[in-house]
């Protein structure tokens, strides 16, 4: 058995078919994508991206294909819009990697355009005065490698490179390593033309098809990766107040609830409800109303801990559940009373707005739940109301009044 020449086979292979390999997968990938949108069941707006993708998947096959008909094609479609085209498609796939992972700005833009444009005056203009063939592979190799520069020292670079995107910055190290030989080879003469297989254009389109695929395959997670996030709002936050909604409060409320329970910690659960909302509603309007509760609920996020959580329970009725004691929890409720006095709202001035609040801080036994919580600060709530509104009720075998 000798492995050795299949081995220096696989890393020598023709330069034609690897060239028909990125058509017909740059094709066969823009159909895919182009399927993945149809069939996708949530349209977010950032799905317009989509189109670019599939645009340029379509042009890199269409410019690929350029160079694949050289011997058959005059040389301004195999040579000149080939590689041009190709270029516009680097610029355009690196471009959308760095709008992917947050890393695109305006200077980044900047760099790459006027990079993009040299290349295409430099390139064309080289073709047209030499028309020589080892001096184009050099030209093109030192232009592929400028276009990925900027792209492969930002995704290996930034701070907030993950894991992935660290993965995609390895391969365009690859791919302009890859660049380096075969400029030389291109300038010493060795490599003729673009059809020469050697090592080096094996290594070239090799990175090519390994960068198409690896291209596609970051852009299609991060689609995943974003409508799992917007659907998990959708399923976990309130819209208007983006608290956590009733269902999501119930299930990480549990994981509190049941820790106090074991490590027999006091748990302290607030039930509040906007005075008077519907006059509110009635006198200035729903809109406004909805502005109201936005703010309430901002009010309540900057009144809580990290470790706390709150919840839009229904209509204009909130909840905060926190691990503290039964004297954090009341000067807790006070401070939340207060600010909700002080919530002003610029588009009326005279408006002013009270809340009633309802505490329980117990260890939770071991056969209560979270419900039956809620259900005591939820009548000791009403008796606020009763007693006048605006004020705390302390949740004890007879409720006390502040
Ligand atoms: P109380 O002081 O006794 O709590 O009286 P209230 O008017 O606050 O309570 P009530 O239960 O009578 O009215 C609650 C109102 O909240 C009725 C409903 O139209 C309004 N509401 C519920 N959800 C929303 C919402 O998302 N936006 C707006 N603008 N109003 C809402
Ligand atoms: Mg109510
Ligand atoms: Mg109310």
């Amino acid at each position: 058995m000798n492995l050795a020449y299949p081995i220096i086979q696989l890393i020598n292979l023709d330069s034609k078919s690897l060239i028909g390999i990125l058509v017909w997968g740059n094709f066969i990938l823009g159909i895919i994508i182009y399927l993945y949108e149809l069939t996708s069941k949530y349209k977010f707006n950032y799905h317009s991206l989509i189109y670019n993708m599939v645009t340029i998947r379509f042009l890199s096959a269409f410019g690929y294909f350029c160079l694949f008909s050289r011997d058959y094609s005059p040389n301004i479609f195999s040579v000149n819009i080939g590689n041009s085209l190709l270029y516009l498609c680097f610029y355009l796939d690196s471009s959308m990697l760095l709008k992917i992972t947050d890393h695109y700005n305006k200077r980044i833009f900047i760099v790459e355009t006027v990079i993009l444009c040299l290349s295409l005056f430099i390139f064309n203009l080289l073709e047209m005065l030499y028309h020589d063939a080892s001096l184009r592979i050099a030209i093109s190799s030192i232009i592929i490698f400028t276009l990925f520069l900027p792209v492969t020292i930002l995704l290996l670079t930034s701070k907030h490179t993950g894991k992935f995107k660290k993965a995609a910055g390895f391969i365009y190290i690859f791919l302009l390593i890859s660049l380096i030989p075969r400029t030389i080879e291109g300038i010493v003469g060795k490599i003729v033309s673009l059809e020469t297989s050697n090592y080096y254009q094996t290594f070239l389109f090799g990175s090519l098809i390994l960068l198409m695929i690896t291209n596609v395959i970051i852009y299609l997670l991060f689609m995943k990766e974003k409508t799992d996030n917007i659907v998990e709002k959708m399923a976990c936050y309130d819209r208007l107040t983006d608290v956590m909604n009733r269902h999501n409060f119930f299930a990480t409320g549990k994981y509190i609830f049941e820790k106090c329970q074991k490590l027999n910690d006091s748990l302290s659960l607030l039930f509040l409800d906007i005075d008077f909302f519907k006059s509110i509603n009635d006198y200035y309007g729903h809109k406004f109303g909805d502005e109201v509760l936005v703010r309430f609920a901002d009010m309540l996020k900057k009144s809580i801990r990290p470790s706390d959580i709150c919840c839009r329970y229904g209509g204009e009725e909130f909840v905060v559940l926190t691990n503290v004691n039964e004297d954090e929890c009341k000067s807790m409720a006070v401070r939340i009373l207060s600010e909700t006095e002080n919530i002003c709202i610029e588009s009326q001035p005279d408006f002013h707005m009270t809340v009633s609040i309802g505490c329980v801080t117990e260890i939770p036994g071991t056969d209560e739940t979270l419900e039956d919580f809620i259900d005591k600060a939820d009548k000791v709530m009403y008796k606020s109301k009763q007693d006048g509104r605006n004020r705390i009720t302390v949740h004890k075998d007879t409720p006390n009044c502040i």
